[in-house]
């Protein structure tokens, strides 16, 4: 779904603002995305069937093992915290060194998608550290940068060969700063640059609306028959979702996935 026309008419509009990069494929391009985030199988499914409906192909960030996504891409979603259950795998992990600890965590979470090329970590922590060990798994892109609702963004090139592919929005950010009311039109898809999205399966399960309607579900977090019984009215992350994929599917807008930005890039 990569268009080079979109490439062309993004340079011919010209601007200062412009980034000297020109990469084969739409630079309005919008990347569904979802971070796993220990979301239950039926949960998953109903984003993957969401996507599905409308033709649109997403990149699922795993945090565990056994995810189904059928033709969709998986990348890692690594936890580095020291409450993560994957850290707690780690024996003797408060004496080890951070370096130790991050290629066991990216090791672990391989295990989980061998297939995959890219990563978001949790809580988007970051360590240069990480960088080098990414090139030794064979991990190509990273994701974890967001800058939320800016414009202009493009992938670039961090050390160690690996590229980053920042993220513009994310259903987390606006359920604690509700900084577009969850109305798509607030989120200027229409402004320059890529627009990588980034939606989390029971945040859109239960059309999470605050961070209090999101805190009241989490005893039950693995239980999707209460999660719906519990599906909240209204604005919230399910009709956003809802309304970006209907935009996209009736303006014909060009997505991707990360891996597909991610061979762009190595390509260019
Ligand atoms: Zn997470």
């Amino acid at each position: 779904m990569l268009s080079r026309a979109g490439w062309l008419a993004f340079g011919a509009e010209g601007s200062d603002m412009i980034p000297p990069q020109k990469y084969d494929f739409d630079p309005n391009v919008i990347c569904f995305t979802f971070d796993v985030e220990w979301a239950s199988q039926p949960v998953i499914d109903d984003v993957r069937s969401l996507l599905d409906d409308r033709g649109i192909v997403g990149t699922f960030f795993v945090t565990h093992a056994g995810v189904d996504v059928g033709q969709h891409e998986r990348g890692l979603h690594p936890n580095f915290r020291r409450n993560g259950d994957v850290y707690r795998l780690l024996q003797d992990a408060s004496s080890r060194s951070d370096d130790e600890v991050y290629e066991h965590v990216l090791q672990t979470v391989l295990s989980f998608a061998p297939e995959a090329i890219g990563a978001r970590s949790h809580s988007l922590f970051f360590d240069s550290s990480l960088l080098p060990i990414y090139e030794q798994i064979g991990l190509e892109y990273d994701a974890t940068f967001r800058l939320e609702l800016v414009s202009n963004l493009y992938p670039f090139w961090k050390q160690h060969n690996i590229v980053e592919i920042p993220t513009y929005y994310a259903d987390y950010f606006d359920m604690v700063s509700q900084k577009t009311g969850f109305r798509a039109e607030n989120l200027m898809l229409d402004a320059p640059g890529m627009k990588v999205l980034d939606f989390h399966p029971n945040l859109v399960y239960i059309n999470a609306p605050d961070t209090a309607s999101y805190d009241a579900t989490r005893s039950f977090y693995h239980d999707p028959e209460r999660l719906a019984a519990s599906r909240h009215e209204g604005a919230g992350t399910r009709v956003l979702f809802l309304e970006l994929l209907d935009y996209v599917a009736s303006n014909k807008k060009t997505t991707a996935t990360l891996g597909e930005i991610n061979a762009a890039v190595r390509a260019g």
